[in-house]
């Protein structure tokens, strides 16, 4: 057990000018507070914080850290107050001692929006100060350590809690010392059968092996010194079992065919020697290829910095070798604790290090999500980080979770960049948006300015980050379209009635309508019409009285002008698939060139059908919200896909002719799919990608053209 006075030594070690008193006086206060109180162990409460206190000294962290650490119970476990603690220690250390007590609350196991609700809380207490969650991180790995004194039920929640939170986040502030032993702990704990049948069977290959780690550390270290390769020390060791478990769970292999299962590390001077090290073990043992990774050129994105290798030894058997200078393996070790003991004072000083920046970005991408579903997902990813590395054609890399797309890619160069994101190709070659990038792969994107992106996007992206970004877009997209929709329907209701949209909208009338709504500007009225939250026609009559409302006929020029010229207003432009407020209706599915008209939906803007689709006379129910609409020529060029369906003859080989013949005139296929109705027709049921309506004319045309085929339909998809 530690001494009081072996911390004070601990923490002088660091900082010789440590306010020492400091510590006594929360030393004895805490003794005080939790006097009389036991651990389940039957030890006295006071040896768990002065542990935890003992833990952070060894993080070189500050005298407010470990003071904190003494402290943190006291306001969960005894009558004293937040407010006691800051009179007596001051504000930084009460700050700390709360944001940890706030921590200690929190039930991870809940519900989801509690689940969501109680991460959010968390990860503001991180940003705010850093030290709380240091402080609750040695405060986990102490009740992990002591965890056997616990019942049954308690130890198995905290151990679960212990591998989903705490040390996933201890991997991405890059405490890996610490985020091993409480993940090994856990194993421990929660797999107890699987973590002893390993164990032993460890052991059992580590006494096979007896021996084997302190002659490969002679020989290397003996090559080394001959090739005048400074090094600062050499240590071997057998890999952690959690880690070993995972491996064998994940790749389905066996203990003997884990390459790592002992390691080598080296830690060197400079990034030279680690180089220079690293010829000199492939020259030693053969190379494993493929196992050969370099961490130093592209970083982890928990800062991470090695070189990776396996070799086989001249027994046959594998290992790995990791090489490193000091300072990449204090990084390794201690993460963001190793960056913050340099620093003075508050934490403020280096808010620019990568770990803030992941913090505050997590953070600020996290708090527009409403849905607690979504935002533990995007945690998840966050906090899981199985990264993929991921080359610009300049060979930059830029480090993505697993499974990320070309387009997150694209987000991750710049937002603009995955804004105007039309195409990729990889590895040279073009390959759709929705492509899973694989290491390695180089990237590169295709923009065009002006391209928006798309809601489908949603559907396969995978950083927050991105999927954010076009979430802000397409509703900020959503909104101008909504207004400038809104506009135009007030606009045509007015004019109805011969009204101009300034002489409606100047006067006190307005505003004071706009106050009865709860609207501060005329813009959000614009906007809710074009919602279909709001009808044109009821604003109108708030503003003019249904008496006055007289509908002007149009006068027999006019409506031979309309009628040749089409009608003088400005027509919603519909540009294809990527519009967020126009959108092609499901029952006709028109397509480019085709004539269309637009119908107003309530609450997802305007539907647009084939100007021949059998709905479109139900539409006239409700002529005010028909309104005319047109393509937008040159915007989107993607293709549509149109279903056909083919009444045939059933004979052999009608398919192969039918798909050839659609082939030879430059169209794809999508799906196909054939039967027989009876014992001499049959039917063909395809999907074709198509550009427009002439493109579709002609297929349809070959089709009818090809022997044997009846009739060809468009089908409603
Ligand atoms: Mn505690």
């Amino acid at each position: 057990m530690i001494r009081f006075e072996d911390l004070i030594e601990k923490v002088r070690a660091t900082n010789a000018d440590a306010d020492i008193e400091l510590l006594r006086r929360a030393y004895v206060f805490s003794a005080f507070e939790h006097k009389g109180q036991v651990r389940h162990s039957g030890e006295p409460y006071l040896v768990h914080p002065l542990e935890v206190a003992d833990l952070l000294a060894d993080m070189k962290l500050d005298v407010v850290a470990v003071a904190a650490g003494l402290l943190h119970d006291i306001v969960e476990d005894t009558q004293t107050s937040i407010e006691r603690i800051q009179e007596l220690f001051g504000t930084d250390i009460a700050h700390v001692v709360e944001g940890v007590t706030k921590l200690g609350a929190i039930q991870f196991s809940s519900s989801e929006e509690r689940q969501a609700e109680n991460f959010r809380k968390m990860l503001l207490a991180m940003v705010d100060d850093i030290r709380v969650i240091l402080v609750k991180l040695a405060d986990r790995l102490h009740n992990m350590r002591t965890l056997h004194h616990l019942p049954e039920e308690r130890r198995l929640k905290i151990a679960q809690e212990t591998r989903d939170i705490y040390a996933p986040i201890a991997n991405r502030l890059g405490m890996s010392k610490l985020k091993n032993e409480l993940e090994e702990l856990a194993f421990k704990y929660l797999e107890a059968k699987a973590y002893e049948s390993l164990r032993q069977r460890v052991e059992a290959r580590r006494r096979a092996t007896e021996g084997l780690i302190e002659d490969l550390t002679k020989t290397i270290s003996a090559k080394l010194t001959e090739a005048q390769v400074p090094v600062i020390h050499i240590d071997g060791r057998i890999k952690r079992l959690f880690s070993i478990h995972q491996k064998l769970k994940k790749q389905k292999i066996d203990l003997d065919q884990v390459y790592d299962f002992m390691a080598l590390r080296i830690v060197s001077q400079s990034v030279k020697d680690c180089y220079a090290a690293l010829g000199i073990i492939h020259q030693t043992w053969s190379p494993v290829p493929g196992r050969i990774k370099d961490f130093i050129a592209m970083p982890r994105p928990n800062g991470y910095q090695s070189l990776h290798t396996s070799v086989i030894s001249e027994r046959g058997f594998p290992f790995e070798v990791q090489i490193r200078t000091a300072e990449m393996h204090r990084i390794a070790e201690e993460g963001i604790a190793a960056h913050w003991k340099y620093k003075e004072g508050r934490v403020g000083a280096d808010r620019d290090e990568q770990y803030f920046i992941w913090l505050r970005q997590l953070l600020e991408f996290q708090q527009e999500v409403r849905d607690p579903q979504e935002f533990l997902q995007n945690l998840k990813i966050e906090l899981y980080p199985e990264e993929v590395y991921i080359f610009t054609p300049k060979g930059e890399v830029k480090a993505l979770p697993r499974d990320a797309t070309p387009v997150d890619f694209a987000y991750s160069i710049h937002t603009d960049v995955g804004h105007q994101c039309v195409g990729a190709r990889v590895n040279g070659k073009m390959v759709p948006l929705r492509t899973r990038l694989r290491n390695g792969d180089i990237v590169e994107i295709v923009t065009a300015p002006g391209h928006q992106p798309s809601r489908d996007w949603l559907n396969f992206v995978v950083t927050s980050r991105t999927r954010n970004k076009i979430k802000h877009y397409i509703q900020a997209e959503e909104k101008q379209r909504s207004l400038e929709l809104g506009r135009k329907l007030f606009e045509k209701e007015a004019r109805r009635y011969s009204l101009n949209l300034k002489g409606l909208t100047d006067g006190p009338a307005f505003a004071a309508m706009l106050g009865e709504y709860g609207y501060g500007k005329g813009e959000e009225l614009f906007a809710a019409i074009g919602y279909g939250k709001v009808a044109a026609r009821t604003v109108l009559t708030k503003l003019v009285p249904q008496e006055q409302l007289k509908e002007t006929p149009e006068s027999g020029i006019a409506s031979v002008v309309r009628r040749v010229l089409g009608p003088a207003e400005e027509k919603i432009k519909v540009r294809g698939f990527d519009d967020l407020m126009v959108f092609r209706a499901r029952c006709c599915n028109p397509i480019r060139g085709e004539k269309i008209v637009g119908y107003i939906t309530r609450g997802k803007g305007v539907s647009v059908h084939s100007a021949i689709c059998p709905n479109v006379v139900n539409l006239l129910y409700d002529p005010e919200r028909r309104i005319d609409v047109e393509w937008d020529k040159g915007a989107d060029t993607s293709p549509y896909t149109v279903r056909l369906s083919l009444q045939v003859e059933d004979r052999k080989g009608i398919l192969a002719d039918v798909t050839s013949k659609i082939a030879g005139i430059n169209t794809n296929i999508r799906n196909v799919e054939a039967r027989s109705d009876d014992d001499q027709t049959g039917r063909i049921d395809m999907t074709v990608e198509i550009s427009d309506v002439k493109h579709l004319q002609k297929v349809i045309k070959s089709l009818r053209s090809v022997n044997g085929v009846v009739d060809v339909e468009r089908a409603s998809r």
